[in-house]
């Protein structure tokens, strides 16, 4: 049976075939690893070794200072070369700091600390410490720090765990490959997060139904009575299933509300490959320092899926994918919706890197066409899967009328591409909203810096009064006093 769905969205050619016909491979270790110390909150992890350190793979490199981030582990053992600025792989292709790793071929590993099996005779912050300190975080795309997900259904009941195996996105076949070749990983990691949530049994785990090697393969381990409380749920192929909301929606028919999160109904939602990677860092002691990577497009000689150490530099990936074709023109980083292009393939592989993709212009959707006027056709709100209105939010973009944009909940926005995808316009629908988002990011903390400077101001003035009534009142003591006191003595006259 196929569980029913969301609005709006494509159905896309989904180019899997390409890369998915051989197990992943080993990719071999690099001469250099790049670990950016670039965190989601902007701010940078602080560097816990120095030029010319020796290092062993799973050596903690970089930490957060305020432990919110996971940290930064090396994937191989070798000589801190540098600590130094270099382009990022971001959206924003901004540069930042970053630790440069020669490696020595050796791959000598620092001793495994595991829980193991028995997992649930240990405390649940434990467990929660274990992920965080193994570097886990989302590795669907988002790179939202596990353990942190985890918490954040403190306050709410959660009834349900949805394991997200639906990869969506054209191209990328990176988590069909782990739950083809490593199922017992997946569903391993997901009766740790199941215990962690104290759940039973509603585990669901959402699948294309395009990916019956996959199917079979989980249903497969499955038999196991140790897996009872997980079932399988397999989904149309429409693009974009994998967002998170559309998910929960298509197998629960619970609507996150705007601004929310999953766990505001009762639902915490984990990608595949993090499922594996917590099974794998609590019961064998590993800490996230490779991950599987798609490397794929007309652009690449020989598609696959390499088993990649975290900070491989991206050359080296097409490398060993027998290099370039001479169709390659385009390199982005993640899938051809959602992904970004990237201005070098020197930049290195991150954690929540799920896909190389080197495309020709040809296969790029109206790469060469210019923006027309908007027709209001509707097209754009048809396809849109959050059931916006693209094409109003558009209008308000392009006056930066911010309080209309939010209005029109733009930050609701999950930034899949559909609209740009289906205007006959070709209007860069998405580029308005992202810059808009930024605006109003920008906005909301220039407000929280003034509420803050506002607080603070008046926290000091309340204080200043404060200290000035004391002060009043310790002199009024005192003058009292020696009044009393003057009283109290006979004049000397008498
Ligand atoms: S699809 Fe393009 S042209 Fe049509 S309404 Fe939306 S923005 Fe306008
Ligand atoms: S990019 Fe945003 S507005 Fe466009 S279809 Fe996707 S969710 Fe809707």
């Amino acid at each position: 049976m196929t569980t029913s769905y969301f609005t709006g969205g494509l159905h896309l050619d989904t180019h899997k075939t390409e890369s998915s016909g051989v197990a992943p491979l080993v990719a071999s270790i690099p001469e250099t690893l790049i670990f950016p110390l670039f965190m989601r909150n902007g701010q940078d992890a602080q560097a816990v070794v120095e030029a010319g350190q020796h290092v062993l793979k799973g050596q903690i490199l970089a930490r957060d200072p305020e432990n919110l981030t996971p940290p930064v582990h090396a994937s191989s053992s070798g000589i801190i070369a540098a600590i130094e600025t270099r382009a990022l792989p971001h959206p924003s292709g901004l540069s930042g700091r970053c630790i440069v790793l020669n490696t020595d071929g050796l791959d000598q590993a620092r001793e495994a600390s595991s829980i193991g099996e028995n997992y649930s005779d240990y405390p649940l912050e434990t467990l929660l410490r274990h992920i965080h300190e193994a570097g886990i975080v989302g590795m669907g795309g988002a790179g939202f720090p596990t353990d942190i997900k985890l918490r954040g259904g403190g306050a709410c009941a959660i009834d349900t765990l949805i394991l997200n195996g639906a990869e969506c996105e054209p191209y990328i076949t990176c988590d069909d490959m782990l739950m083809r070749y490593h199922p017992e990983e997946v569903l391993g990691g997901a009766r740790i997060l199941m215990h962690i949530l104290g759940l039973s049994g509603n585990c669901l785990l959402g699948i294309e139904n395009d990916m019956p090697e996959a199917i079979a393969s989980l249903e497969h381990t499955l038999q196991s009575e140790t897996y009872s409380g997980i079932a399988i749920a397999p989904l149309a192929a429409i693009y974009p299933t994998g967002g998170e909301k559309q998910l929960i929606k298509a197998l629960t028919g619970r609507e996150v509300p705007s601004g929310g999160i999953p766990a505001n109904v009762g639902v915490v939602c984990q990608n595949v490959a993090t499922a594996a990677a917590i099974y794998r860092a609590i019961v064998h002691g590993e800490v996230l320092t490779s991950r599987i990577v798609t490397v794929t497009g007309v652009g690449v000689s020989q598609p696959a899926n390499l088993v990649v150490r975290i900070g491989t530099p991206i050359s080296d990936l097409v490398k060993q994918c027998g290099g370039y074709t001479q169709r390659a023109e385009r390199l982005i980083l993640g899938g051809p919706m959602m992904g970004w292009a990237l201005p070098s393939d020197e930049l290195p592989i991150t954690r929540s890197a799920n896909c190389v993709l080197v495309q020709d212009m040809a296969t790029i959707p109206h790469h060469n066409a210019s923006a027309l006027p908007c027709i209001r056709c509707g097209e754009c709100a048809q396809a849109c899967p959050v059931s916006l209105l693209p094409q109003q939010m558009h209008w308000y973009c392009r006056s930066e009328n911010l309080p209309r944009i939010e209005e029109y909940r733009v930050m609701d926005c999950i930034e899949c591409g559909c609209c740009n995808y289906v205007c006959p316009s070709h209007i860069p629908l998405v580029q308005y909203f992202r810059a808009a988002k930024s605006l109003l990011f920008t906005q909301a903390k220039e407000r929280s810096k003034a509420e803050h400077a506002r607080i603070r101001f008046e926290a000091r003035q309340a204080r200043q009064q404060h200290e000035k009534r004391l002060r009043e009142e310790s002199t009024r003591r005192k003058r009292e006093m020696l009044e009393k006191a003057n009283k109290s003595q006979p004049e000397a006259s008498s």
